[in-house]
């Protein structure tokens, strides 16, 4: 999986679970060739996809742009300084947000 270092993705993550539980159940053998982070957006590659899997993907990728990328809770789309896309929380955008020197500070 690659997502943007600054931010990460593990408010996704049972977002992702949920879908690869989904294809799990099928018999199609499709199988998950990328999982990245595009403008705040869970984008999935999955070859042999069915519309099944297909119409999941998309799911999953509404949801993603909905979903704090940090926390899992009610995101919304944000550019953070430095031209950083994410969907993010409003607690998680104003910390990501402040000058790294001084999250450290606020997070020790
Ligand atoms: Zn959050």
């Amino acid at each position: 999986m690659s997502f943007t270092y600054r931010v990460g993705a593990d408010g996704w993550f049972d977002l992702l679970d949920r879908l690869f539980q989904k294809i799990a159940t099928l018999r199609i053998g499709c199988r998950i060739t990328a999982v990245k982070e595009k403008m705040g957006q869970l984008r999935i590659s999955c070859n042999n996809a069915d519309d099944q899997v297909l119409s999941w993907i998309e799911e999953a990728r509404v949801e993603s742009a909905r979903t704090c990328q940090v926390c899992g809770g009610l995101g919304t789309f944000r550019i953070l300084p430095g031209h950083l896309a994410a969907t993010l929380c409003e607690a998680d955008a104003e910390r990501l947000s402040k000058p790294i020197r001084q999250r450290q500070v606020l997070e020790a």
